[in-house]
């Protein structure tokens, strides 16, 4: 199964990623976090999309284009996988055609005020990339990760001008994409502002 989340920053396409993974079998290809961890190691990369990665910006296309040719060439990705958070513009999702074929497109439909709720409460494990909320997802023990128990972070770009950026860009840039898919065919709608494992109990009728 080869499927694109696509869906506004704060749907939850990263939680509901991290569950659909393990229940189809094939990876989760973040591209969000592809650069939080290149930016971690310090690599080129990582220092060459930093800044734009805390402003909310996007990467540009040929950066990100490539950065994905290569992760889907490994072999993990013969079964499939699941891209979450590519493509964000339409050059990107012109490439991806050329790259390979997709089963499905799934639209997390969710209304601007959740998703602010959602990410302005959103915390992550640095290492691990594990996702809370500090209403919604609390960890056993507050501020720290349920396994690991490092202190856990807020993002630079889930602070309050970031995450406004974040959706104008998302407006501007990816909301086109539904209609670029609609038109293939490949979408499937799901409400996503309920709780994650309704989300996941929607995803799995509407890819049935
Ligand atoms: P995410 O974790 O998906 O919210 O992505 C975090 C940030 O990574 C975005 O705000 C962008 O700066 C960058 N990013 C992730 N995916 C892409 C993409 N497909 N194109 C350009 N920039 C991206």
């Amino acid at each position: 199964m080869k499927m694109v989340f696509l869906g506004p920053p704060g749907a939850g396409k990263g939680t509901i990623a991290a569950l659909a993974k393990d229940y189809y079998g094939i990876p989760h290809i973040s591209t969000g976090d592809l650069f939080r961890s290149n930016i971690k190691n310090e690599t080129a990369l990582g220092l060459q999309v930093k800044s734009i990665l805390a402003s909310g910006g996007l990467v540009p296309d040929s950066v990100t284009i490539e950065m994905v040719r290569n992760r889907i060439a490994e072999p993990d990705c013969e079964k499939g996988f699941i891209l979450d958070g590519f493509p964000r513009t339409i050059p990107q999702a012109d490439a991806l055609a050329e790259m390979t074929g997709l089963d499905a497109v799934v639209d997390f439909q969710i209304s601007t005020e959740a998703v602010v709720a959602r990410l302005s409460g959103r915390r992550m494990c640095p290492s691990t990339g594990r996702i809370y909320h500090i209403l919604f997802n609390p960890p056993k023990v507050e501020g720290k990760d349920d396994e690991t128990g490092e202190d856990l972070i807020q993002r630079d770009d889930d602070k309050e001008e970031a995450i406004k950026h974040r959706l104008e860009v998302y407006t501007a840039q990816t909301e086109p994409l539904i209609k670029y898919y609609t038109d293939k065919g490949l979408i499937k709608g799901v409400d996503a502002s309920v709780a994650p494992d309704k989300v996941f109990e929607n995803l799995k009728k509407a890819l049935a």
